[in-house]
């Protein structure tokens, strides 16, 4: 499926109970009334949706990127939120049982207690656990215990949301809308389930063990990871997986990393790590041998089928992971295209591979461009960041603006090279990237 066919899959879910809700031939009521129940039945259908694009799907993110699923994750669920909050608040009528003669609820407003209690404690929940999601960073946990809290947090808001809906709702009296939610609830509370069990669970099948553990750079580390007795991963170059290392595969210490040994090297996989925070700092201790689970490939960051003249690649610090991989698969498959890579480092020792890029300079006929932002004495290359000068310089030929651009770095460093590409009159089409943080 194509990625727009895949948002108009999504837009046509998510609107469905409102559309169920306005063919279902109930007497409209007034205006406000029928905004807080749209505002409700777009809440609750947008909540649900967000355990599926959350749920590192690959049918989701093989399409789009998993960087551009997770933003459209944060960016629906303050839609929800919003929509949520101003619900309650538009109501106007007569609050009360419901009258004899008020058939189709046309006048009265519930007041069923159970049913208002569920709805105040999923806006209130909602509303929490959408604002502790947008300050996690500040928060004095772990990642997996946040996550683990994010999942069961959604959960329990969307059984609320469920209850209030199907007890307090004009429309969802209606059987089909009832059992739409039901069954929507059902898929979200579903793909929960197979993230956390049956994920883990077939992960067992194809277990992998850490082979060598080398330093690479300043405070990066090379990490290979070979197969136990299977076929290894079916991946494409420059795609990423979620890597669990000496945990069991239910265990929710697991990180994402790009892939950076190209398919056609073997079924092995190698990843680059740069230390940050607690797995990637004690990555130096791990033990060939030890156990590691897989949860990939994902991502679109891939180069395979295209048909540009020429690939530039531009990569900032441990961005250079998933291009490497890139870059060793058009040297394995003899791809004649020319190539450029920029690669911006801070100091000179942080520079990784340097000796296989000056194999596949000369032997690829790639071209690469070190760029120091604090250069030793005596540094030749070009010094600062890699800016929309730099861009402009090397990537400014009017026949290089066909090329595919592959972009991996800093969120700062992405942004600006994408405007400078965008400057030089490359299409925004033929800019790929992927961000290594989701805030
Ligand atoms: C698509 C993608 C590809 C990446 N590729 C590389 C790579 O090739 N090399 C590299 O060094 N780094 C890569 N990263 C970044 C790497 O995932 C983090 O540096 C690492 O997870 C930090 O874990 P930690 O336990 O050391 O630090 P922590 O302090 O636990 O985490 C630091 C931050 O890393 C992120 N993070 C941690 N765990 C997860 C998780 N399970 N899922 C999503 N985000 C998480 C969160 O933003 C967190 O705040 C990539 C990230 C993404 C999203």
């Amino acid at each position: 499926m194509k990625p727009v066919l895949l948002i108009l899959f999504y837009v046509a879910i998510v609107l469905l109970p409102l559309m169920l809700a306005a063919t279902s031939g109930r007497p409209p009521r007034s205006l406000w009334n029928e905004l807080a129940s749209g505002a409700g039945l777009l809440a609750f259908s947008i909540i649900l949706v967000e355990f599926v694009l959350s749920g590192r799907f690959r049918f989701v993110s093989k399409r789009i990127g998993m960087d551009v699923t997770m933003r459209f994750h944060q960016l629906l669920a303050r839609t929800a939120l919003a929509l949520a909050v101003v619900h309650p608040f538009l109501y106007r009528g007569l609050f009360g049982y419901q009258r004899p003669w008020d058939v189709t609820r046309q006048l009265t407003l519930t007041t069923d207690i159970g049913a208002l209690t569920t709805g105040l404690l999923a806006w209130v929940l909602l509303a929490a656990f959408v604002l502790l999601s947008i300050a996690r960073d500040q928060l004095p946990y772990k990642y997996e215990t946040w996550r683990l809290m994010h999942g069961l947090g959604a959960l329990l808001i969307a059984a609320f949301a469920l209850q209030h809906t199907l007890h307090a709702g004009r429309y969802s009296q209606d059987p089909v809308l009832a059992g739409l939610w039901i069954v929507l609830f059902g898929v979200a509370a579903a793909s929960l389930f197979y993230v956390y069990f049956v994920r883990p669970l077939l992960q067992r099948k194809r277990t992998w063990h850490v082979t060598s553990v080398k330093p690479l750079a300043l405070k990066t580390w090379e990490l290979t990871l070979e197969p136990d007795n299977h076929s290894g991963l079916d991946f494409e170059a420059g795609q990423f997986a979620w890597l669990n290392v000496g945990h069991n595969s239910f265990s929710l210490h697991e990180n994402p990393f790009s892939i950076s040994s190209a398919p056609a090297a073997g079924n092995h996989l190698q990843f680059m790590i740069k230390e940050l925070g607690d797995f990637t700092r004690g990555v130096g201790q791990i033990k060939p041998g030890t156990k590691a689970y897989i949860d990939g490939p994902h991502g679109n960051l891939t180069v395979s089928g295209s048909d540009q003249p020429g690939l530039a690649l531009i990569a900032g610090g441990v961005g250079i992971a998933p291009l490497l991989g890139i870059l060793r698969q058009l040297h394995l498959e003899k791809d004649s295209r020319p190539t450029t890579l920029v690669y911006g480092n801070r100091v000179e020792e942080q520079i990784s591979y340097r000796d296989e890029l000056e194999t596949l300079a000369k032997e690829h006929g790639t071209q690469i461009v070190h760029v120091l932002s604090e250069p030793p004495d005596g540094w030749a290359g070009p010094t600062g960041m890699v800016d929309p000068d730099l861009i402009k310089e090397t990537f400014g030929a009017p026949e290089m603006r066909s090329w595919l651009y592959v972009v991996c770095g800093p969120p700062a460093m992405m942004e600006s090279v994408e405007n400078a590409l965008i400057d030089i009159g490359v299409r925004p089409n033929l800019i790929l990237s992927e961000r290594f943080d989701y805030d």
